[in-house]
């Protein structure tokens, strides 16, 4: 897991709440990323405004492409820095991303796209998914739809790991299609009720219904509480995500 965070991270800038105090290092949520290695193959999943301190961190030397699963901020500011591994793999970068998701990539880094492209910017190339099954360099990827609020969007199965990170809901057709998976990841933003988020309670729910042999939460705001005390009041297969922490699947 690359981040774990929601939009402002944690801790929150100018909050000196006990959380954003905390010196435990599972309190320190970079925004939500996540890094597949799958045999050869080396695909983050959204790249926020810390992707390049995010592997940095984690020495991911290869990235063979990027896949989006909507295009908030918090998952595509960090679009530019993947232009260091166009230098070192002499290639353009594959990105995947709903056509919506494109588009918005596309008016907001107007430059990348440019038809006069100045020497050194993040040379891409878009690869535009739906709801139907697709691979990404040869790893199968099944989309799961879920809503963010009204916002459509994407969450992925590869093999026996699901991973969705900005969700309030999933439909009971596309719930079908992450059963059996092994190790999902689900978004939980704190305890309250939240629009476009679940909270805590709901992605217990929804994990339960579930039934995966391991959970892990992501997309956690300050509010949610320390690391420590929210993971004794967990079920015993859903745990906390935290920066830095490696699933096997
Ligand atoms: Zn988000
Ligand atoms: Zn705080």
């Amino acid at each position: 897991m690359l981040g774990t965070g929601t939009s402002q991270g944690v801790p929150v800038i100018g909050c000196t709440c006990e959380v954003c105090r905390s010196v435990d290092y599972r309190d320190k949520r970079l925004r939500v990323s996540v890094h597949l290695q799958v045999g050869e193959k080396s695909i983050v999943i959204d790249s926020g405004p810390d992707f390049r301190q995010q592997v940095l961190r984690e020495r991911i030397k290869t990235l063979d492409a990027l896949v989006f699963t909507h295009e908030h901020k918090d998952h595509t500011a960090g679009l530019d820095d993947i232009r260091a591994y166009n230098f070192s793999q002499h290639k353009d970068m594959p990105v995947y991303g709903e056509e919506r998701v494109l588009e918005q990539l596309k008016r907001e880094y107007s430059y990348i796209f440019a038809d006069y492209k100045y020497p050194g910017i993040p040379r891409v190339e878009l690869y535009p998914i739906t709801v139907e099954p697709f691979e990404v360099e040869g790893v199968p990827f099944i989309p799961i739809r879920v809503m963010h609020y009204k916002l459509p969007v994407l969450g992925f199965r590869i093999g026996d790991f699901t991973y969705i990170t900005d969700a309030n809901y999933i439909s009971e057709e596309e719930k079908e299609k992450i059963r059996g998976s092994k190790v999902i990841v689900l978004n939980a933003l704190r305890h309250e009720h939240h629009i476009s988020h679940f909270s805590l309670k709901e992605a217990v729910a929804v994990l339960e219904d579930l039934q995966p042999e391991q959970a892990y939460l992501t997309h956690i705001s300050h509010l949610m509480g320390l690391h420590r005390e929210v993971e004794l009041q967990l079920p015993d297969f859903i745990r906390l995500g935290y920066d830095g922490l490696q699933i096997e699947v």
